[in-house]
């Protein structure tokens, strides 16, 4: 029987959510669209002692802003398997059955080795120049557990509350082996696998537990998640194997880590010069707030599709795609097993790309705060038409104060470069000349300014006209010039040139 697809995204609540898990949700969403099925969000918060006031909230509303919503799982609504937080369904006793039922089939046991025991252990080994000390098949024969102790002395410990954790049974030298959609087969040999720990001393599964325990049971179909996970992944094969589930477990996707654009290491939220998270994010733990891409102007449709192509690819050199269209498109074949480089200047690009689709009118709406912020009146056809006309110089919104200002405020100063160059005796009295023709000229339009430009290089003199432009405008660059003649009007066009010429000799 085929499975309906029901793929979860199970972050920890550990802090907000970056680029990394948005990427991992995102591939989860769209492999859910492309077979019609249910995308889950799980709350992973086994691990009390990392959890981040404010974390569950924020992967919520960066999935909302992303418009990559679950249709199940916390705070998306209740399916037939809630509740969706683990600390909750802890209190259900589900994982507790299921730790029971390895104990019970002698696949885990019960440890009581106190810290202090356990350090001693990790120095042992460490004098001996073990590399990596772990608990495992040979070292769990020389500590307190129920292997070693015998059944009188388990019981009694159990009976007086002595502290303990259930840890699972790994052989001692067994293959194991499992199928990766996107790493084809993985061979592990279990002696490199430790006897992982899967009821803490406070009853609380760990994620190794919980997470297998819910994929059962919420009949999850794949787990798709960050290549972080694939270390662990053979511990997970023989849990399902000794619960007799391997049958009825996930099919495993390993994604690829995004790099820093050195390509040399994962992306650090510290040290990044870009975004990391989508939203702004103040951890509580930390000074400093970190800036996210919708507070730096990108548009979550950009953003969505930056991280798209982030480890996959569409197999044709096409490169903007909208979450509908990834949804038809998105699947495990086309995403890759190596590193995917993370280019800052691009993910600009992308958003320059989103921009230019945006009508006059949207780029005028989110232009208004900013003028508003300055005091700027303006009607709106007036900031439509500004924005139509600047719309190929910016990559974000905020940059259209920065590009055009001089639209707004008149020239307090002109290009020194332009003027030193081109200003000099014989100037003065052509670009007087222009402006007498320019007020009797009676329609103000491009064309007819185009036009009567062109007749005026033939009967006045030659026009430069870049210096034109830094007299009105005060900057040697922009927008067409009788485009942006045109927007600021005849009246305030011609004030400026008057200005210009009255402070130039
Ligand atoms: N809770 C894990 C995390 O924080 C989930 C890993 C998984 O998807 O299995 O990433």
């Amino acid at each position: 029987m085929i499975k309906r697809v029901r793929v979860r995204f199970a972050p920890s609540p550990t802090g907000g959510l970056h680029m990394g898990g948005v990427r991992t949700a995102l591939f989860n969403y769209l492999f859910a669209k492309k077979h019609g099925g249910d995308f889950i969000l799980r709350i992973e918060d086994t691990d009390q002692t990392r959890f981040v006031e404010g974390a569950e909230e924020y992967i919520i509303n960066a999935l909302k802003w992303c418009g990559i919503a679950p249709n199940e799982g916390v705070g998306f609504g209740d399916g037939p398997h809630k509740p969706y937080r683990q600390s909750e369904r802890k209190e259900l006793g589900i994982y507790k059955t299921y730790a029971d039922k390895l104990i019970g089939s002698g696949h885990a046991y019960y440890a009581f080795d106190t810290s202090q025991e356990l350090d001693e252990m990790r120095k042992r080994m460490e004098a001996a120049k073990v590399v990596a000390p772990q608990y495992n098949a040979i070292t769990r024969q020389n500590m307190r557990n129920s292997l070693t102790l015998s059944e009188d002395e388990v019981k009694k410990l159990l009976e007086n509350g002595t502290p303990y954790v259930v840890r699972l049974k790994v052989p001692r030298n067994e293959e194991i082996r499992f199928q990766d959609i996107i790493r084809g087969w993985v061979t592990v040999n279990s002696s490199q696998v430790d006897d992982k720990v899967l009821l803490k001393s406070d009853g609380m599964p760990t994620y190794h537990l919980a997470h297998i325990v819910d994929d059962i049971e919420m009949q999850i179909s794949h787990a798709v998640r960050g290549e972080e996970w694939l270390p662990s992944a053979p511990a997970h094969i023989l849990i399902y194997r000794y619960l007799g589930l391997e049958n009825e477990m996930p099919l495993l996707a390993h994604l690829p880590l995004i790099l820093n654009p050195d390509g040399n290491g994962k992306i650090s939220k510290r040290e990044a010069r870009f975004p990391v998270f989508p939203l702004s994010w103040k951890d509580p733990r930390e000074e400093t707030p970190y800036i996210g891409y919708k507070e730096s102007g990108y548009y979550p449709e950009a953003f969505v599709n930056i991280l798209a192509l982030l480890g996959w690819n569409p197999g044709t050199n096409e490169e903007l795609f909208s979450v509908e269209e990834l949804g038809k498109i998105f699947d495990f074949d086309r995403v890759h097993k190596s590193g995917a480089k993370f280019d800052p200047e691009k993910a600009k690009w992308f958003n320059q790309q989103y921009l230019r689709k945006k009508s006059d009118a949207e780029l005028a709406e989110a232009f208004k705060p900013v003028l508003k912020e300055k005091g700027i009146v303006r009607d709106d056809k007036f900031i439509e038409e500004f924005c139509k006309l600047l719309k190929e110089k910016v990559q974000f919104t905020h940059e259209f104060w920065e590009q055009g200002k001089y639209v707004f405020e008149m020239p307090a100063h002109y290009d020194e470069k332009v003027i030193t160059k081109k200003w000099n005796e014989t100037s003065k009295d052509l670009y007087t000349k222009l402006l007498t023709r320019l007020e009797n000229l009676s329609n103000w339009d491009a064309i007819i300014l185009h036009d009567d430009f062109a007749l005026a290089q033939t009967e006045i003199g030659k026009l430069d006209m870049q210096l034109v432009r830094v007299l009105i405008t005060g900057v040697a660059g922009g927008p067409q010039l009788f485009d942006l003649l045109a927007l600021l009007g005849k009246e305030e066009s011609l004030t400026r040139l008057r200005t210009a010429l009255s402070k130039l000799s």
